[in-house]
C-alpha cells in the first residue's frame, strides 16, 4: 500500500523532508509498549535462544561478506535469467558509452533513473513488452512535435521535425520499441554539451529540466563507479540477524495518537549500541539531527528509494553525505535520540525507526517496509542455517 506523503514540487529543496520521515511521534511507542511512557524498557526478545550468541558471530561474518548470499542454489533458474539480462544490459551500456563518449556508468545511471520513473508511472510511461531498457520517450518527443507521423521511424525525417529518436542499433531505423535505439537516443541528447562531468550534469538538466532528476542520475553513476557492476540488488536486515531485537508491523497506526501524521515505518526494538546497517547499496543523502528523528541518516538506493534510519545513539564517524555504502555496512548504532534539542535521549525505549520512501518524480510516497524486513531477515537466517550445516 502506498500513501501520499507530500505534494511538493520536484525541485530538490533542502530540508524538504521536515514533515515526512521525521514525523515519528511518541504515541506509537506508547501503543506498542503500554504503560511505558518514558522509561527505557527492555523488551522481551521475539526470538531468544541459547544459540543467539553463535548466531551473532555468524551474523558478523555474514555482514563482513564472508558467507554466500541466501537462497543462491534454489533461485538458480531465475538468477540465471537475471544474470543474462544484466549481461545484455551491461553490453548495451558499454556500446552506447562507446557511441556517445560517456562512461558506461553514466549510461547505466541514466537507464536506471529512467527505469525507476517507468516503474513508478507504468500507465504514462508504457514500455514495450520484454523491454530490457527502462528508458521511455513519448511519441511526440521521439518523432518531433510537428511530425504528422508520431510513430515515425526514419532518422532523417525525425531529425527534420526536431525529434530526438535515433538509430542506436545500426539497422537504419529509429524505433521507439528498440532497446538500443531508446538508450542511445536519450544518452545522445544528454551528452550534446560534451562528456565531462559538468557537461553531463548540464545535459541532464536540459533533458529533464528538474534538479532532482540531475541529482539522482549523478548519485546512481557514483554508485556504479564505486562498485563497477550493474547487479547491486542485494539487501540485508538493518540489524545484524542473530542479535536481540523485536519488531512487528505498525504501518499506519495513527488514529489513537491524535496527530495528523501516520506512523510511516517499522520500529525495531533493540538495546543501545546494537549496530545499524545499511539495508542496500546506496548513497548517503542526509546525516544529522532532526527534532523528531534525532540522529538520523537517509540513504538513497538504485531503486530511487530513500531509506531512513532514525533515533540513532551515534553514527559511524567516517560516514558523510554523498558517501557510497553497501548492504551490511555499519552506519550507526541503536539509540533513543530525538523529540527535542540536539542530543536529547531517553524519552522512549531504544529502537531503530526504519522508514522507506519512494521518489515518484513529483512526490515521495512512504510504503510499509515490514514485508521487506521479514524477507531480508528470513533470507539471512536461512543463509546462517545453511552455513552451519
Ligand atoms: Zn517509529
Amino acid at each position: 500500500m502506498l500513501r501520499l506523503r507530500s505534494s511538493r514540487p520536484a525541485a530538490g529543496l533542502p530540508g524538504h523532508r521536515a514533515s515526512g520521515p521525521e514525523a515519528v511521534r511518541p504515541g506509537i511507542l506508547r501503543r506498542l509498549l503500554p504503560g511505558s511512557r518514558r522509561k527505557p524498557v527492555r523488551r522481551q526478545p521475539r526470538v531468544w535462544t541459547a544459540a543467539a550468541a553463535v548466531a551473532l558471530v555468524l551474523a558478523v561474518a555474514l555482514a563482513a561478506g564472508a558467507l554466500p548470499a541466501a537462497g543462491a542454489a534454489q533461485a538458480a533458474p531465475a538468477a540465471a535469467k537475471e544474470d543474462s539480462q544484466q549481461r545484455k544490459l551491461r553490453e548495451m551500456c558499454d556500446r552506447v558509452g562507446v557511441m556517445t563518449g560517456l562512461p558506461w556508468q553514466s549510461v547505466a545511471a541514466l537507464e536506471r533513473y529512467e527505469r525507476t520513473l517507468s516503474r513508478a508511472h507504468p500507465k504514462s510511461r508504457p514500455l514495450p513488452p520484454n523491454a530490457l531498457v527502462g528508458v521511455f520517450v513519448g511519441p511526440e518527443r521521439w518523432s518531433g512535435p510537428l511530425n504528422p507521423d508520431p510513430e515515425d521511424k526514419s532518422p532523417v525525417s525525425i531529425r527534420a521535425f526536431g525529434g530526438i529518436g535515433r538509430d542506436g542499433s545500426g539497422d537504419g531505423v529509429a524505433d521507439r520499441n528498440d532497446d538500443l535505439d531508446r538508450l542511445y537516443s536519450v544518452a545522445h541528447q544528454v551528452r550534446r554539451k560534451g562528456t565531462s562531468p559538468d557537461d553531463f550534469a548540464i545535459g541532464l538538466w536540459e533533458y529533464y529540466q528538474n534538479t532532482r532528476a540531475v541529482q539522482r542520475v549523478l548519485q546512481f553513476a557514483k554508485i556504479y563507479r564505486t562498485f563497477g557492476k550493474l547487479d547491486l540488488s542485494r539487501h540485508v536486515f538493518p540489524l545484524p540477524v542473530g542479535t536481540v531485537y523485536s519488531y512487528r508491523s505498525t504501518w499506519g497506526n495513527s488514529r489513537d495518537w491524535g496527530g495528523t501524521r501516520i506512523h510511516e515505518g517499522t520500529d525495531i526494538f533493540a538495546n543501545y549500541g546494537v549496530p545499524v546497517r545499511s539495508t542496500s547499496y546506496g548513497i548517503v543523502e542526509v546525516k544529522g539531527w532532526n527534532p523528531y528523528g534525532g540522529w538520523r541518516i537517509g540513504i538513497r538506493d538504485l531503486d530511487n528509494l530513500y531509506h531512513y534510519y532514525a533515533h540513532l545513539s551515534g553514527y559511524e564517524k567516517s560516514l558523510k553525505p554523498s558517501d557510497v555504502v553497501r548492504p551490511g555496512q555499519i552506519i550507526g548504532w541503536v539509540g533513543s535520540s530525538g523529540y527535542g534539542r540536539p542530543g536529547t535521549q531517553g524519552k522512549f525505549p531504544p529502537h531503530l525507526h526504519y522508514g522507506v520512501y519512494r521518489d515518484r518524480g513529483l512526490v515521495e510516497w512512504a510504503f510499509d517496509p515490514y514485508p521487506m524486513l521479514r524477507k531480508w531477515e528470513k533470507a539471512e537466517l536461512k543463509a546462517l542455517r545453511v552455513h552451519k550445516e
